[in-house]
């Protein structure tokens, strides 16, 4: 076992020197000392299976050997150039990554996180269309920079000081938590009709939430308009679905009025969602710009911004786009060897495969448990949001969530939060894992959860 400081005094220091912001994920937090593929180890020894992978990130596996190897090949041959030089990992990574990208969209630009990505497509939209408004939805997630933060709209994230100028929100097309319902036309193995008689799910769904976006587009300063930021599925907000066909008509009415449409797919690209490789093919649309990171790398810090040749000019024209550290030799290597990994190993395959069976034996949970609002997701990724009943659909307190979230991990089962209220538990391990995992995780969560009922009864 590797030996560090003891706990203690990593408390202390994490207390007195590191982001006063609350980091800590649960009330004993973890401290990790090792990984491999889907498991992670404390520094007591004890082993966890990693059902979040570090927020959506490790997706063919902590420390997989094959990307390790290469890493530390390249590490002894040139870690660092800066992208004013040439060398062959960043021209083999640019012709790897293009060939899954439909025409016209083939021209990257490499950074480092899905913050950066972000960034520099709010910037290529406005260059392309001579536009400045921006939309995203309210629940969204896009990052964290001053630019970005205008973008993002959920929970927490959400900032109380000026930033985003010229971002807008519209409604997000929620199945689960929105007006009129609509959760039987998502993109899902599991759909759910809503309990509560105020709302019931309506057949008319997706037409409601549009009408909601034109009347964005139609009300708002941003008649003419730069961009629409979307994710195919929402991470940070706690695998929120749209109904099928919405990004369709919704990316329509966005080029009517002169914008681009951008996919984030920091979270659902690389095959995590089964189905399709990248998300946005999963709504069959087809956008100008794509944003990618966290899985791109495998926890390697790196992302990218794919466009077409078109769009790539016009920011040519406005900006000399130049990032120091965005396609190094180190990173484009490693990300060759992630894109490899997938391939040889079918992972988009077993996303499919093991993530239906996933969201179908945790469906079940649905039907034993009153305060298990909903199950959804694709391959992957998947939601359990928690409600007080379903009749009311209120979120569950975040107490009780947590509650059950410590539970997990004293069991052994690492797994995610999210939603507006911290009311969502976010599945989404790495793509390698089988179905004996999934059924060792149902176990552990359904315990964790008859846990709970025995504590709210007493
Ligand atoms: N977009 C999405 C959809 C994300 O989930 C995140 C990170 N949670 C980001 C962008 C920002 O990525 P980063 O943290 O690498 O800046």
């Amino acid at each position: 076992r590797y030996q560090s400081l003891p706990y203690s005094r990593v408390l202390e220091i994490h207390k007195q020197h590191l982001s006063p912001v609350e980091t800590a994920y649960f009330q004993k937090p973890l401290l990790l000392h090792q990984g491999h593929m889907e498991w992670l180890f404390d520094s007591e020894g004890n082993r966890y299976l990693d059902f979040f992978s570090g927020i959506v990130t490790v997706s063919v596996g902590h420390c997989h050997p094959k990307v390790t190897t290469v890493a530390q090949k390249q590490m002894d041959r040139l870690w660092h150039t800066s992208s004013v030089f040439f060398h062959p990992p960043m021209h083999e990574y640019a012709e790897k990554l293009s060939a899954l990208l439909p025409e016209p969209l083939k021209v990257i630009f490499l950074v480092n996180s899905g913050s950066e990505a972000n960034d520099l497509a709010m910037v290529m939209a406005r260059a392309y269309s001579n536009h400045t408004d921006l939309i995203s939805f309210r629940g969204a997630y896009h990052g964290c920079s001053p630019y970005t933060l205008g973008l993002t709209n959920v929970g927490i994230y959400k900032v109380e000081l000026p930033s985003g100028m010229g971002c807008q929100s519209t409604m997000c097309p929620d199945v689960f938590r929105g007006p009129w319902g609509g959760s039987y036309c998502r993109d899902s193995p599991v759909q759910t009709v809503r309990k509560c008689s105020c709302a019931p799910d309506c057949c008319q769904a997706k037409e409601q939430y549009i009408e909601q976006f034109k009347e964005t587009l139609n009300t708002s300063v941003a008649k003419s308009i730069a961009g629409f930021f979307a994710e195919p599925i929402q991470g940070v907000n706690g695998v929120v679905q749209y109904p099928k066909e919405f990004l369709k008509e919704a990316f329509a009415l966005v080029r009517e009025r002169g914008g681009v449409c951008i996919a984030d797919e920091v979270q659902t690209g690389f095959g995590r969602l089964g189905s399709h490789f990248w998300g946005f093919q999963s709504h069959d649309v087809l956008p100008d710009i794509v944003t990618m990171a966290k899985g791109i790398g495998n926890g390697f810090p790196m992302a990218a911004v794919v466009t077409t040749p078109e769009i790539a000019k016009s920011l040519a024209k406005c900006l000399h786009h130049f990032n120091t550290f965005g396609g190094s030799p180190l990173a484009c290597a490693i990300g060759s060897a992630v894109l490899e990994v997938i391939k040889e190993e079918n992972l988009q395959k077993n996303s499919q495969e093991v993530g239906t069976y996933m969201l179908l034996k945790f469906a079940e949970l649905r039907d034993e448990f009153d305060i298990v609002g909903d199950v959804r997701g694709k391959g992957l990724m998947m939601g359990i949001e928690m409600v007080q009943d379903k009749m009311s659909r209120q979120p569950l307190p975040k107490t009780e969530v947590n509650q059950i979230h410590e539970a997990c991990k004293d069991m052994g089962l690492l797994v995610g939060r999210g939603g507006n209220f911290s009311q969502t538990f976010r599945i989404a391990p790495p793509m390698c894992i089988s179905k004996l995992e999934v059924d060792f995780a149902f176990e552990v969560f359904r315990a964790a959860l008859i846990q709970h009922m025995e504590r709210r009864a007493k």
